[in-house]
């Protein structure tokens, strides 16, 4: 079945990804954006409308020209160091933001809604293998506004009847084959971008964050799961709302974790080029070890994420980097 859905953020990274998915997959997107992180070339599966989740009556005028299926909600300031820093931005714009956007949908009578959240809700984990149920108790702002968006939608669907799914995702990383869209942030914090970039020759010598970490070769271990598998899930998550009331959560990852030391040495295989690197002491709020269990989303969204070999990630995102769009 179409369904007419809102993808707000759908210029960033990861919802540009979702909405070329849900486009293939035959449903009609249009994407709001504020354009504050996300790009104008990203949006080329739909109608954009350039407007804020925060605008609350840009909100009513998009929902009183069109009927919506659903709203997928990938708006978000999202990184752990700024948060640090600055996080009366995050808990505007992720928390006061997505109660604005609630509120519209409500108002609408719009019953769904797919939200990107994080691993970061986890903190340090006690774990090896991060399931669903494991405590939530983030240890920076970023992780804190993405927890108390899944306790707000946990609320309306008990007084509202709202249909959610959370999808935490942990490392996004790669870009769609075709490369027409990729990651492109600026400043770029994320390590794979910026190890690509120092090995093309067009960033700084990669800066490695911390080497006395509790872990095999003391740098910090994460789970990178491909961008294109996250917007699969995001339309499996769709089609589990049909026939699942309440709010769900569900984490994505590969179920492997990769040290950064790992990433940079499959980054010199993928490039055949040198990596140009300097050792920085940790950065701040970086826990450890991020590794996720999918079994549950494997289990009730039939997800199955086809990228599963680091190299293969790394290779869509390279082919990206030669070439930027945008
Ligand atoms: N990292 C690094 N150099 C960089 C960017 C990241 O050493 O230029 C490290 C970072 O400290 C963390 C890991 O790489 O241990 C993954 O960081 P990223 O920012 O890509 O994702 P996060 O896990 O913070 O979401």
């Amino acid at each position: 079945m179409t369904l007419e859905v809102l993808v707000c953020g759908g210029a960033g990274y990861i919802g540009s990804h979702a909405a070329r998915w849900l486009a293939e997959a035959g449903h009609r997107v249009t994407v709001l954006d504020n354009l504050s992180t996300g790009h104008r070339e990203a949006v080329r599966w739909g109608e954009l409308v350039a407007a804020d989740i925060r605008d609350r009556q840009a909100l009513d005028r998009v929902f009183a020209a069109r009927r919506y299926d659903a709203v997928m909600h990938f708006c978000a300031l999202s990184l752990v160091g700024e948060s640090m820093a600055r996080p009366y931005a995050y808990y505007d714009n992720n928390v006061a933001g997505t109660l604005t956007l609630l509120e519209a949908m409500r108002q609408a009578d719009v019953q769904r809604l797919v939200f990107s959240s994080t691993a970061a809700v986890f903190g340090m984990p006690q774990q090896a293998l991060i399931e669903e149920d494991h405590p939530a108790a983030p240890i920076n702002p970023y992780g804190a506004s993405k927890l108390m968006v899944e306790r707000m939608l946990a609320d309306a669907a008990l007084a509202y009847g709202l249909r959610s799914v959370a999808l935490r995702y942990f490392n996004a990383a790669g870009a769609t084959p075709s490369a027409q869209i990729g990651e492109s942030h600026s400043p770029e914090t994320h390590l794979i971008p910026n190890a690509l970039r120092a090995a093309a020759g067009t960033g700084d010598p990669l800066r490695l964050f911390g080497n006395d970490y509790p872990t095999r070769d003391g740098t910090c271990v994460r789970d990178y799961v491909h961008v294109d598998d996250l917007a699969a899930a995001h339309a499996a998550a769709l089609d589990y709302l049909d026939g699942h009331a309440g709010a769900h959560r569900f984490n994505l990852g590969n179920g492997q974790g990769f040290s950064v030391l790992e990433v940079t040495g499959a980054v010199r295989e993928v490039t055949g080029r040198e990596l140009p690197f300097e050792w920085q002491p940790r950065r701040a709020g970086d826990p450890p070890t991020l590794v996720a269990s999918s079994a549950r989303a494997r289990e009730q969204l039939g997800w199955n994420p086809r990228y599963t070999d680091l190299r293969e990630i790394i290779a869509t995102a390279w082919r990206w980097h030669s070439h930027p769009r945008f």
